[in-house]
């Protein structure tokens, strides 16, 4: 199996930004794009127009801000394979890394496989229904697109998340509706304050989306109160969840130390994990900021410990 100074686990911006780092310290990073196990690119692969991504004063598509990653990274020398990592062995080092079609061994490793965004299997919200066409898991990546400016916008959820997007459409919508299916909001109080107060935003308590409808967009949705399930059908320019992520860490199988809601712990202002090698970056170990530009700060942070832990430890080629 052959030794490699540094495997990366990841294709979205911490990956790529680690990679075109490393390359540039002349590690020759491997980076295992993923395939099956979602969009290779991750997130922005998902995203439309780009328009906080510093650098692109006019925005750019999120497959192709990926793809200027791509080249970046293998232009300075990182060997990029389409495949799903299965599971690495950290038992021993260097650290073995397992996928469908290459097995390989690695001195250091950064994983950077990211989060999902937790959806909802709502008729009208699905792939290939109003899924893009005015349903989004992110506020703050789409909100600002013209089909949302002054419309009634749904934020479905109840968490700091929720309320934070709902904030953040206000700038754009008619009238943002938290739309949560219980009595009480999970958001730190001074969130859930906010949200109560702001003119602009109204809580559906106990209540559900159940069905999106719409012509090329989303026009409707229909709302159920849980508890008396009673139904009514309200305008709607856009439904954006904010039910939470999942972070991309099952292959991992309880390896490192991940907190109860699976994101991989780092020691705070590093990337290090719980174990010596092993470095994170990105949406994996980020349950607050989440942004490009954010995960992008991180893979750059994992390159640059990467290569001074090698360096350390006299295991550079
Ligand atoms: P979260 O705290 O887990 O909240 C998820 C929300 O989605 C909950 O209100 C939950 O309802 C609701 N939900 C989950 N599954 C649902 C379903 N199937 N149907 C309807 N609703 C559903 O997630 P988050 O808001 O993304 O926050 C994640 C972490 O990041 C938290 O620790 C949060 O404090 C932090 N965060 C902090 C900030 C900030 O400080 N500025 C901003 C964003 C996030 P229930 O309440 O009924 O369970």
């Amino acid at each position: 199996m052959e030794t490699k100074n540094l495997v990366i686990i990841g294709s979205g911006p911490a990956g790529f930004t680690a990679a075109i780092y490393a390359a540039r310290a002349n590690l020759s990073p491997l980076l295992f794009e993923g395939f099956h196990s979602g969009p290779a690119g991750g997130q922005l692969m998902t995203t439309t127009d780009v328009e906080n991504f510093p650098g692109f004063p006019e925005g750019i598509l999120g497959p192709q801000l990926v793809e200027n990653f791509r080249n970046q990274a293998v232009r300075f020398g990182t060997k990029t394979l389409m495949e799903d990592v299965l599971s690495i062995d950290i038992s021993e080092r260097p650290f073995k890394i397992y996928s469908n079609k290459t097995n390989v061994k690695a001195h250091a490793v950064i994983i950077a496989t990211g989060a999902i965004a937790n959806r909802l299997d709502i008729p009208g919200a699905r792939d290939g229904e109003f899924w893009q066409k005015g349903v989004t898991a992110c506020a703050v990546c789409d909100g600002a697109a013209p089909i949302f400016r002054n419309k009634d916008l749904f934020v479905i959820g109840g968490g700091d998340s929720a309320v934070e997007e709902a904030v953040f459409l206000t700038k754009y919508a008619h009238q943002v509706y938290l739309v949560h299916r219980r009595d009480e909001l999970r958001a730190s109080k001074i969130m859930a304050q906010r949200a109560k107060n702001h003119p602009k935003i109204k809580i559906l308590w106990d209540s559900v989306i159940t069905k999106v409808d719409g012509d090329d967009i989303v026009k409707k949705v229909i709302i159920q109160n849980v508890k008396s399930k009673e139904e009514k059908q309200m305008d709607a320019g856009g439904v954006f969840f904010a039910i939470g992520h999942t972070p991309n860490t099952k292959f991992l199988k309880d390896q490192l130390k991940v907190n109860p809601t699976g994101y991989v712990e780092i020691v705070k202002g590093f990337t290090h994990t719980s174990v010596e090698g092993i470095f994170a970056a990105g949406d994996v170990q980020d349950p607050i900021y989440r942004q490009a530009v954010t995960a992008a700060g991180s893979g750059c942070m994992a390159a640059l410990e990467v290569e001074k832990w090698l360096s350390e430890k006299g295991l550079l080629d």
